[in-house]
């Protein structure tokens, strides 16, 4: 028999619901492009959100109808966000560090109706309004008071005007939620089209314990766009379970986040390594710390070790490392101890930390060779990394073919390998690794140790043509401010790190390692500018 349990579909209006009834009066504190703050709350978010949906219904958006946004982390962009979702419509989130014409790309292929944008996104929303054919008005993130060009749409008037009782949810909880594009480090963007029900299954994964572990005691600083993947989740647990949350705006340099992080005494946030690097610099250069940071996650690309010893060990604050990716909502694995790991002695634990981590619970992880073969969990056998689950993309918005195996396994497009204890270590992207003479070079391990170098801001390793080994690795750094580095004496720092043959063939100093836009290290654009470079 089945079991006698209520059915009841699992759409994401409820976590806004949730927060609202029992979370009314918890902070929600925000900070604009000129550096305002203001200070609502879940109740509040809850009634703007609530005419947002009124909104867009008497805009003609319809269940379904894919509902841009532009812009950085925000109240407003929050309230968008919701109003969208609980109605029915699609949120997509389009990413304005990406090329303009990326972006128009991006939109033309979602079909987006109607744009959400931050008035300091305005030119660019301009264009896509005249360039993609399916968009039909831009509602600007502000007040009639700050509107880019007149006659436009304000937000703040726009809902103001609106019923509060528009019906949010009453849907299948397979339909779509959510649409993101992945960054395109690789190829040409891909729709990623999220379903409420693996929205709601990812929120119930990021709070296990050993995952993100918010709680309603935390204080939560959204670094993480809320373009980047879903911002991780954020924007579900949070309401979840009642944290604070304090929305950073555009401002992501270390002044700026050490600041507010102060301020709201925040406990938790979640960012990539770059983002962290900053943070650690203006810490150095102040001299300050921390008086209410307790956990920070770091991930969409692999920390340095150096980085985690300084939070940790510097700063008292545990780093937790994720690995995932826009296709698996995105957080797949964590770098939480076990208890085995905990009674080894702390070297031992920092290097688990490096590593990305165990699953949570709800997906499956192999590691398969070039033929399709599973590969042992040995700690030394690398292969293609593949993941199964709820929260696993099954195909991409727009393309009539599965982006999964018969057995409905995705491969990552990564390589990993997993130890006895099972962790797993990202050796590379697959894209990204070095081939020398047919053996594989991990490039992130070598950027991690250079990075550790007290001189060196940024590391970056790229393959680079040899005519006698394929290819061979080039260590690109950008040195920490008022720093200088030297080739030999980095080679030095390395020697005995790594395998001999393993060295980076040179190594270019370099002013500045670009950043691509979701701030992980642009190595398309690196391999490039470096398309001619010969060694010698
Ligand atoms: P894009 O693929 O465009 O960069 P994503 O944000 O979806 O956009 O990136 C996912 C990829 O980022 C993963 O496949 C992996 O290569 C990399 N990545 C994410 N987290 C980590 C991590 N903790 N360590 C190493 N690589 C990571």
């Amino acid at each position: 028999p089945l079991g006698l349990m209520q059915d009841m579909p699992l759409t994401v209006d409820r976590f806004l619901d949730h927060a609202a009834t029992w979370h009314p009066r918890r902070e929600i504190v925000s900070r604009d492009a000129a550096g305002a703050v203001s200070r609502t709350d879940y109740a509040g978010l809850h009634r703007t959100a609530k005419h947002v949906s009124a909104a867009l219904a008497s805009l003609g958006i319809a269940p379904g109808d894919r509902v841009a946004t532009l812009g950085w982390n925000g109240f407003r962009h929050l309230a968008a966000w919701y109003g969208a979702t609980n109605m029915g419509a699609v949120l997509h989130t389009l990413n304005p560090r990406l090329f303009p014409e990326q972006i128009r790309y991006i939109a033309d292929h979602a079909g987006d109706r109607l744009l959400f944008a931050d008035p300091e996104c305005a030119a660019l929303a301009q264009r896509l309004l005249r360039e993609v054919p399916s968009l039909e008005r831009i509602v600007y993130l502000c007040g009639a008071d700050a509107l880019p060009e007149p006659g436009a749409l304000a937000f703040d008037e726009l809902v103001a005007a609106q019923p509060a009782d528009h019906p949010w949810g009453g849907f299948d909880e397979r339909a779509a939620c959510g649409l993101c594009y992945t960054s395109g480090t690789t190829g040409l963007p891909k729709g990623v089209l999220y379903s409420h029900r693996s929205n709601w299954l990812h929120t119930m994964m990021a709070l296990q314990h050993d995952a993100m572990g918010l709680s309603a005691r935390d204080t939560l600083l959204l670094v993480v766009p809320m373009y980047h993947a879903n911002s991780w989740g954020v924007v579900y647990s949070a309401p979840a379970v009642g944290a604070k949350l304090v929305l950073p705006g555009q401002r992501m340099d270390g002044a700026s986040l050490y600041e507010l992080i102060e301020q709201e005494q925040v406990t938790f946030s979640a960012a990539v390594p770059t983002v962290w690097q900053g943070l650690l610099q203006h810490l150095r250069g102040t001299g300050r710390g921390f008086t209410s940071l307790e956990r920070v996650i770091i991930g969409g690309a692999a920390p340095p070790e150096a980085l985690i010893r300084a939070f940790q060990d510097d700063y008292g604050v545990e780093v937790v490392q994720g690995w995932g990716m826009t296709e698996t909502s995105p957080l797949a694995t964590l770098s939480s101890p076990t208890a085995d790991v905990l009674a080894q002695p702390y070297d031992e634990q920092v290097r688990r930390k490096a590593m990305q981590g165990r699953p949570v619970c709800g997906l499956e992880l192999r590691l398969v060779d070039d033929a399709g073969a599973v590969l042992p969990h040995d700690g030394a056998t690398a292969g293609r990394l593949l993941i199964r689950g709820p929260t696993i993309a099954r195909a991409y918005y727009g393309e009539a073919e599965e982006a999964v195996d018969g057995e409905g396994w995705f491969d990552t497009g990564d390589v990993a390998v997993i130890d006895q204890a099972g962790y797993m270590r990202i050796t590379d992207r697959a894209k990204d690794i070095v081939k020398s003479g047919g053996e594989w070079i991990s490039s992130i391990e070598i950027e991690n140790l250079a990075a550790a170098h007290p001189s060196v801001a940024i590391a970056a390793v790229i393959g680079v043509a040899h005519p006698v080994w394929g290819e061979r690795p080039l260590l690109l750094v950008q040195p920490a401010p008022g720093a200088t580095c030297a080739k030999e004496e980095l080679l030095a720092f390395l020697d005995g790190k790594i395998a001999r043959w393993w060295m980076p063939d040179d190594v270019l100093v370099v002013e500045a390692i670009p950043l691509g836009a979701t701030g992980k290290i642009d190595k398309k654009l690196l391999r490039e500018r470096l398309r001619d470079y010969r060694l010698e």
